[in-house]
């Protein structure tokens, strides 16, 4: 099947950029949107699958709703990609499209560090949060440590707001006093870009009697002693072991040829790969930005607005800023923002917002207008 774009995932990324196309382009847009799943969830919507504050129904963005003109939306697995031809192979249908961009996201390996498939438990994934909810509701109180396994990895806030989080969780059913609740991170600090965003979540972990050991690599899980394994020889007890597993991209992009170093390297104004006709877009690049839904939209801004150009003959390019506002969750309801900004400076910025019960509600906000944008006409 001949298509005018063709983009792979439908995640952040791939939302954003099919419904840009679709409002500026109509009904001609030709675009072609292939996932393998029944429907999108956000990544912080994980929390509230592992704490049981909503069902996979409730979170779940389905992409059968999606009535963008101009969009073609096909749930179908990606078996192979041929940058230089630009064909892609599905179960269903073999595609060659004018333009292809691919927005397929980073995968997990949790098999790649020893002990932790047998010895822990992890959130990253909308199965392993439905499965911690078990868990968590037969967990009668103990040592509870999370651990970053590997980076990069998504949402660099993440496992500080697993940590506030499970302590609140703990606290709730009075089993704080014979728990403790320890973060074993690769960084020396939560989030390096935020100063003041880091200087918040330590005090807020101090406050709640957070245990943070930064500065760590792990390198195994040994689920018979029950303890965490550092590089520097010393060992970290637990009952329960979350993991952020290490990530990776997916197998097809790997046997398609164009990541280099693990990650598909892309121009950093334009998101275009070495394969003429050929952008990538999301966590699947090694763009310089973290690797969270609010780059992967960003980025396809900027490609958006250089196909738009194409397609209309405009100048109205606005290259890739590396900029977008991350939520973190304090527990208490109350929820911070970084207003981060990788690419416009000559450094990296994450100014704060501090937590309150308005950005609680601005968060939520977030994924209303998302909906909105990304599915409806
Ligand atoms: C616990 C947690 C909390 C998070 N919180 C935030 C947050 O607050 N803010 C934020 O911005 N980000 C957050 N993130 C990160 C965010 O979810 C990701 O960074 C973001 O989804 C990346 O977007 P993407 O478009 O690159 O990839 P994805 O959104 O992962 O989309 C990739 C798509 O490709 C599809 N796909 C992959 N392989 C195939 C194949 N072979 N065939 C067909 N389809 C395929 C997948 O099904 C998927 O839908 C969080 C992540 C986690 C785990």
């Amino acid at each position: 099947m001949d298509t005018n774009t063709l983009i792979l995932g439908a995640g952040f990324g791939g939302l954003e950029l099919a419904s840009r196309l679709s409002d500026a382009l109509g009904p001609d847009a030709g675009v072609t949107l292939i996932d393998q799943n029944e429907g999108f969830v956000f990544g912080f919507s994980k929390f509230e699958l592992m704490f049981g504050r909503a069902t996979l129904d409730e979170v779940m963005h389905r992409y059968a709703e999606l009535v963008k003109p101009g969009v073609a939306f096909r749930r179908e697995r990606i078996l192979s990609i041929d940058p230089a031809a630009r064909r892609v192979v599905t179960d269903r249908e073999t595609y060659e499209a004018q333009t292809l961009v691919v927005a397929l996201g980073a995968e997990y390996d949790p098999g790649a560090t020893p002990g932790f498939v047998e010895g822990g438990h992890e959130f990253y994934s909308v199965p392993g949060a439905i499965a911690l909810h078990d868990v968590l509701l037969g967990f009668e109180g103990g040592a509870v440590v999370i651990g970053v396994l590997g980076q990069p990895f998504k949402c660099p806030p993440a496992p500080c707001e697993a940590a506030m989080l499970l302590e609140e969780w703990l606290t709730k059913r009075g089993q704080r006093e014979r728990s403790s609740v320890t973060l074993v991170h690769p960084w020396g600090t939560p989030v390096p870009p935020s100063p003041d965003g880091s200087v918040a979540i330590r005090q807020r972990f101090e406050e709640r009697g957070i245990t943070f050991l930064g500065d760590r690599t792990i390198t195994h899980i040994d689920p018979a002693a029950k303890t965490v394994h550092i590089a520097d020889g010393s060992t970290v007890p637990y009952d329960l072991f979350l993991g952020i597993p290490i990530h990776r991209v997916p197998a097809v992009v790997v046997e398609s040829g164009l990541a280099e170093d693990g990650w598909i390297p892309v121009d950093k104004t334009n998101l275009a790969t070495r394969f003429p006709g050929v952008y990538a877009l999301g966590d699947v690049t090694s763009a310089p930005v973290p690797k969270a839904g609010v780059f992967a939209e960003s980025a396809a801004r900027a490609l958006a607005s250089y196909l738009i150009d194409q397609a209309k003959q405009t100048a109205d390019f606005r290259p890739f800023d590396g900029s977008g506002s991350c939520y973190v969750e304090f527990g208490g309801g109350l929820v911070g923002r970084v207003d981060a900004d990788f690419l416009t400076g000559p450094q990296p910025r994450g100014p704060f917002v501090a937590p309150s019960e308005e950005l609680a509600r601005e968060k939520a906000g977030f994924a209303t207008t998302r909906d909105r944008r990304w599915f409806r006409a």
